[in-house]
């Protein structure tokens, strides 16, 4: 593999997430019974005329500028033609020529590298509707036919997997920074097309095949990594590589061929008579330009002025909930370093953040602030606060209740404690001895003790100072 060179390019398919369908006004929503929203326009009824959803066109702009595309002034719509049962017109709207979105790129960093990934173009178009396949046959539900998409295509500037999948997170979330679309894998409003062709350094670029719809990052990387070897075989059989596009199976982890790879030719693309020219003025490119909210880089600068570390700054940054919430919490409790560190940790725990998809964090902010509040000062210790957000994590409330209902508030009667650990310090006399001979280990044995004598509720930072100030 190693005297091979990788060559990768993306193009991702990403549902926008408006109100209304891209060219009616059905509504744009997953989960519905099948074929409840459709109309005329979105099954292709004979006379029937779309209009263009300008909340679309927005969206997609938006998007562009956040990625540094320049914004065409003149874009058109066209009919892309072929025939399937999930497009009822047997022509999917898109743009071809004259996108809405060109150049831009997305920075990435693998292993310490950074890199930039140039983008090609972004282009508006409609989705198709749903097959649905089970042992009776199939079904088709179109709901999701007319949902306006973003197509981002990247030029072939990734050389490994790791590469292409830091890209699509970057992709992904910059998406959500910006609000566009709601990302969510297992409802596909975000799908992955994967081209790929290997190459001997100082060879020409090698043929390249299309791995089609793939709807994880998992499923990406192990699709290049499996397509790759594949290729590499193929040539060094003395074989050669045709162009085609092939199929994932995720459960065999191999792809296969599904028809020869088909250009843009043979589409017959021809601007839709039906939809007018965009015609977009630098005032409207403008206004949505300072409608940009802050993006991850902002922020993680932001942070690092706060006094975080630069690896905090961006685990915070890379999904724009994670940051939210840290704002948010910060609003009510302004301790950034003490918020970060429990959101990095216990939070991340509790989250699982190796998830790849997006979960909501089930407490709400003031309730996370106020819980912080109390363990920074000394009202609960550690362990408290944990079980505290246990609780809160299954059934958001107010904390301070909780900790009451739980008897966990934390023993800070100094001379309560004092009494507690004179027992304790009698009783222990090998421990204080090798305390007294300087093994600073012993002081945890006394923290654990009182500890229990207390049911959990010293505050080891007392503790610490009874001891040092009875054993001297
Ligand atoms: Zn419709």
């Amino acid at each position: 593999m190693s005297e091979y060179n990788l060559v990768i390019g993306l193009e991702v398919h990403s549902e926008l997430n408006t109100a209304t369908k891209c060219f009616c006004r059905c509504k744009n929503e997953f989960g519905s019974e099948p074929n409840t929203h459709c109309c005329p326009v979105c099954t292709g009824m004979p006379g029937a005329l779309p209009i263009l959803n300008k909340e679309a066109v927005k969206k997609a702009i938006t998007m562009g500028l956040a990625v540094g595309c320049k914004i065409n002034n003149h874009s058109v719509f066209e009919r892309k033609n072929y025939y399937y049962p999930d497009l009822p017109k047997a022509y999917q709207i898109s743009q071809l020529e004259y996108p809405l979105c060109v150049g831009g790129h997305i920075d990435i960093v693998v292993n310490g590298q950074a890199k930039t990934i140039r983008l090609n173009r972004i282009h508006l178009e409609e989705d198709a509707g749903k097959l649905i396949h089970d042992h009776e046959g199939t079904l088709v539900d179109y709901n999701r036919g007319g949902v306006p998409l973003i197509e981002i295509v990247s030029e072939p500037d990734m050389n490994s997997a790791e590469e292409a999948v830091a890209y699509l997170e970057k992709l992904r979330s910059t998406l959500l920074y910006v609000g566009v679309s709601n990302c969510k894998m297992q409802e596909g409003n975000i799908r992955f097309d994967v081209n790929i062709s290997v190459n001997k350094p100082g060879d020409p670029l090698g043929t390249r095949t299309e791995i089609k719809n793939l709807n994880s990052f998992r499923a990406v990387q192990r699709a290049i990594n499996y397509e790759a070897q594949r290729q590499i075989d193929v040539l060094d059989d003395g074989g050669v590589i045709i162009q085609e596009t092939r199929r994932w199976d995720d459960a065999l982890g191999k792809t296969f061929s599904m028809r020869t790879k088909e250009d843009s030719q043979d589409y017959r693309y021809f601007p839709d008579p039906d939809i007018l020219a965009i015609e977009i003025d630098e005032k409207f490119v403008e206004q949505v330009r300072l409608s940009l909210p802050k993006l991850a880089d902002q922020r993680a600068i932001d942070y690092k002025q706060m006094g975080l570390s630069i690896q905090d700054a961006e685990l915070l940054t890379s999904q724009r909930m994670y940051s939210d919430y840290f704002d948010e919490v910060l609003s009510c409790f302004n301790d950034p370093k003490f918020v970060c560190n429990w959101i990095t940790s216990e939070v991340f725990k509790r989250l699982n953040v190796d998830e790849s998809d997006v979960i909501d964090i089930p407490v709400a902010p003031n309730n996370m602030a106020k819980l912080l509040k109390m363990y920074k000062d000394g009202e609960i210790n550690q362990a408290a606060a944990r079980q505290v957000l246990d609780e809160l994590w299954k059934n958001d409330s107010d904390p301070a209740s909780i900790v009451d209902a739980k008897g966990l508030r934390q023993l800070n009667d100094v001379s309560a404690m004092e009494e507690i650990m004179k027992k304790i310090i009698e009783e222990n006399p090998k421990a204080v001895a090798e305390l007294k001979a300087g093994n600073s280990k012993t002081m945890a044995f006394f923290v654990g003790q009182a500890m229990k004598a207390s049911q959990g509720k010293a505050n080891p930072k007392i503790i610490n100072e009874i001891v040092n100030r009875l054993i001297k």
